[in-house]
């Protein structure tokens, strides 16, 4: 059998593989890359929205801006359509959004077109793109050679190189083949989607004629925001993609939302769902699936217990993935190739692998469960309320941009090296996210208990002047602080106490 030796080999030719591939040549022009990829050609795929931190890494690391100007849609930050019984009108719905025009770019992205032009660049800065080559599996040898088993159509052959890069995605190739791989059982999240035609245009003639008033509150786009339907334990995103389709998708809390069985499809077992939802009714009545186009995929939420080796390192989700609310996929992504481009090409150069490996696994693993911590553990309990996501959406995305989002654009792309609450200063902002989390769970559960949860979730609306990533954000996040600190007064305390343990009769 034939053995083609390279110095990095990267399994998965997506954006994450893609990606390191042509930063590693653009750091060092000599390496030998060598990229597989299983597809013969990319698919659309989630990952369609993102948020200010992938856009930057996509606009000014990878120099994508020009490219996604002309092929993809931008996007108008993000929005939240609340409901209760007895709404029928989109315009009763509660909302959340913006008021105007975000300030910092992002996308909406058909990953079939992205993707493809991100493996081109790597391939023109000098890597070797093989297509319809899966990685079978990989023998680890630390400090040594890597080897990797491949088959074509029709052929195997073996690869050797210093490096292997695991960019597989949901696939988790290395972390599964190790047994590394950790399901985050205190998240137990599905998703369905699929993309659609004929989804209806929250900017069109026909809705401001209809509803005016409503049409004129928001003076920016509603239409290309990742627009969300929420309800209690359950979120939909509906992400417009160029061309004209849109991809449409549910995430659910397993704990709290039974999920609708029958002998239909599941494609319109998914439209019945969203219906149900006076504004998800509102877009989807005429909207057709895209044939072949629909996905069920159960616990999304998983990590790989080690992340880098002396001669392997994990990026994008083949490393781990959390929850798509608030769209972090891609941020973890421009996290995790950054700091495995660094690693490799130190490597290269010479530099000791190991303290920069067992750094590596410590930031990312204590990133992976503070973020996971701070922000999505049992979100799902309060989402589906107005009031509650009025203070926690503010909190959220005011501490993003001041904590996240300014950091590459003060210090560049080498912030994007720390990822999210890996270094020190990250320990008390972490501590206040976690505990307004908490605090809103808790809150949530005493108003279903009263019956009161949602009670706003009808003619209500909530328009942002919206954050940046500098000090200008300070007095409207310190405003946000302020309405919690009511919140807890004028009905948290309810829950100050500790819940007590209920003991059952004894058998
Ligand atoms: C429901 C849902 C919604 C999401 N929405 C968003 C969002 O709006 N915004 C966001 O930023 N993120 C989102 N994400 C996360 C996002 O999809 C991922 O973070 C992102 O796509 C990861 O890209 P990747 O390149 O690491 O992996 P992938 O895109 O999964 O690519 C992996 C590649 O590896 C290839 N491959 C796999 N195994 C092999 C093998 N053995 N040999 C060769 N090739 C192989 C595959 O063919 C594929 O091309 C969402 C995730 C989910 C589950």
């Amino acid at each position: 059998m034939r053995t083609e030796a390279v110095d990095v080999a990267i399994v998965g030719g997506s954006l994450s593989g893609s990606a390191t591939a042509l930063l590693l040549l653009r750091g060092n022009p000599g390496l030998r890359v060598l990229v597989l990829e299983k597809s013969t050609a990319f698919s659309r795929r989630v990952g369609e929205s993102t948020v200010e931190v992938s856009a930057y890494f996509l606009a000014r690391v990878l120099g994508l801006t020009a490219f996604n100007n002309e092929t993809q849609l931008s996007k108008q930050g993000m929005r939240f359509w609340f409901s209760r019984p007895g709404v029928e009108e989109l315009v009763e719905c509660s909302e959340i959004g913006g008021r105007y025009l975000t300030r910092i770019p992002a996308w909406q992205v058909d990953r079939s077109t992205l993707d493809e032009e991100v493996l081109t660049r790597a391939r023109n800065a000098g890597a070797t793109v093989l297509r319809g080559a899966k990685v079978r599996s990989v023998r680890l040898a630390a400090g040594g050679r890597q080897w990797l088993r491949v088959e074509t159509d029709g052929e195997s052959f073996n690869v050797e190189a210093r490096w292997v890069v695991d960019a597989s995605g949901f696939t988790t190739l290395l972390a599964r083949q190790e047994g590394w791989l950790r399901s985050n059982r205190e998240h137990p999240t599905t998703a369905c989607w699929a993309r659609w035609s004929g989804v209806t245009d929250l900017d069109g003639s026909d809705l401001t004629m209809r509803y005016p008033e409503w049409s004129q509150a928001c003076c920016g786009i509603r239409a290309t925001a990742t627009n969300h339907l929420v309800g209690d334990g359950w979120w939909a995103w509906v992400i417009p993609l160029k061309g004209g389709e849109t991809s449409v998708g549910v995430v659910f809390d397993q704990r709290r939302v039974r999920w609708p069985a029958g002998p239909e499809p599941l494609v319109h077992r998914l439209k019945s769902f969203l219906c149900a939802h006076p504004m998800g009714r509102a877009l989807m009545q005429d909207a057709e699936p895209v044939a072949g186009d629909v996905h069920w995929r159960a616990n999304l939420a998983y990590w790989s217990d080690r992340m880098a080796g002396d001669g392997f390192v994990l990026v994008g989700d083949a490393a781990g993935f959390i929850d798509p609310l608030y769209s972090p996929g891609m941020d973890w992504l421009s996290f995790t190739v950054s700091r495995a481009v660094d690693l490799i090409l130190r490597s290269e150069a010479g530099e000791p692998v190991v303290p920069r490996v067992d750094r590596h696994n410590g930031d990312f693993t204590r990133s992976y469960r503070r973020w996971f911590d701070a922000v999505y553990r049992d979100k799902y309990s309060w989402l589906g309320d107005f009031e509650l996501m009025q203070v926690g959406f503010r909190l959220d995305l005011g501490l993003y941009y001041i904590g996240v989002v300014s950091q590459p654009f003060q210090l560049g792309p080498k912030a994007l090296q720390n990822p999210v609450f890996s270094l020190p200063a990250s320990r008390i902002p972490q501590w206040i996210m976690r505990t307004y989390n908490r605090r809103l769970s808790r809150m949530a559960d005493d108003r279903r208990r009263r019956g009161t949860f949602g009670r706003a979730n009808a003619r209500h609306r909530d328009l942002l002047m919206g954050f940046l990533p500098d000090r200008s954000s300070g007095p409207p996040l310190l405003r946000a602080l302020a309405r919690w600190l009511v919140l807890e007064v004028r009905e948290g305390w309810r829950t100050w106490l500790p819940e007590p343990v209920r003991v059952g009769p004894v058998a």
